[in-house]
C-alpha cells in the first residue's frame, strides 16, 4: 500500500513519485533571512537536479525494499529497472494513444478517449541518466551500473518511438544546444524534454 502524501514536492519537479513509502527526504529549505551556520548536519541547500536525484534515488532505494522477496543495490540488475520503469506509468500524465484510438498519432487531439496516461519518455530518459549517476555516488561499480545496461537503452528507444508515433510528435535529436554549459544538469530537467 502506497501513500503519496507529498503531492507538493510530486508537482514541482515531476510526476515520478518523490517517496514509495513514509521516507523523508525533506530539509533542504531553510528559513528567509535567518543566518545560517552550516555543520555537518546542515550541509548546504542542493541544486535542483541533485536535490530531484536524490528524492529519485531514495524513491528506487523504496522500491527494491517494497519487493518481494526485497531485492539488495548489488542484487539489482536491469530488470529490476525495466520493472521499475514500467511500474511508474501508473504515475504518468502523457496520454499515449493505442494504435486503435481514432488520436493515434495526432499531437493536439480533439477530444478526451481513454487510452492510458504514461511516463513521457523524456521523463524517463532523464529519470534513468540521474540514477545512472546516483548508482556510482553510492558505491555501485560502473562495470555493473544497471542504468547503463543496454537493455534500458534498448527499452527508452522504444518508448520514444512509439510515443513518437501515437503522439505524432517527432523527437528530435539533439541538434540544437538547449543549454550554453554541457553539465548534462540542464538536459536532464523535466520541464526541457517535455514537448
Ligand atoms: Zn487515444
Amino acid at each position: 500500500m502506497m501513500s503519496i502524501n507529498k503531492g507538493k514536492e510530486i508537482a514541482q519537479g515531476s510526476s515520478i513519485p518523490a517517496t514509495v513509502a513514509g521516507s523523508t527526504t525533506a530539509g533542504v529549505g531553510v528559513g528567509a533571512g535567518v543566518v545560517v551556520v552550516r555543520d555537518q548536519r546542515n550541509p548546504p541547500p542542493l541544486s535542483r537536479y541533485e536535490s530531484q536525484k536524490r528524492r529519485d534515488w531514495n524513491t528506487f532505494g523504496q522500491y527494491l525494499r517494497n519487493q518481494r522477496p526485497p531485492v539488495a543495490l548489488p542484487q539489482c540488475k536491469a530488470n529490476h529497472v525495466l520493472e521499475f520503469l514500467r511500474y511508474l506509468d501508473q504515475f504518468g500524465k502523457t496520454k499515449v494513444h493505442l494504435q486503435g484510438c481514432v488520436f493515434f498519432g495526432q499531437p493536439e487531439p480533439p477530444g478526451p478517449c481513454t487510452c492510458p496516461l504514461r511516463q513521457a519518455w523524456g521523463s524517463l530518459d532523464a529519470l534513468i541518466g540521474r540514477l545512472r549517476a546516483a548508482y556510482e555516488e553510492n558505491g555501485g561499480l560502473p562495470e555493473t551500473n544497471p542504468f547503463a545496461s543496454g537493455a534500458i537503452r534498448i527499452y527508452l528507444r522504444e518508448v520514444r518511438d512509439s510515443q513518437s508515433k501515437a503522439r505524432g510528435i517527432p523527437y528530435k535529436k539533439k541538434k540544437k544546444k538547449r543549454n550554453p554549459f554541457k553539465a548534462n544538469e540542464v538536459s536532464s530537467s523535466f520541464q526541457i524534454q517535455q514537448p
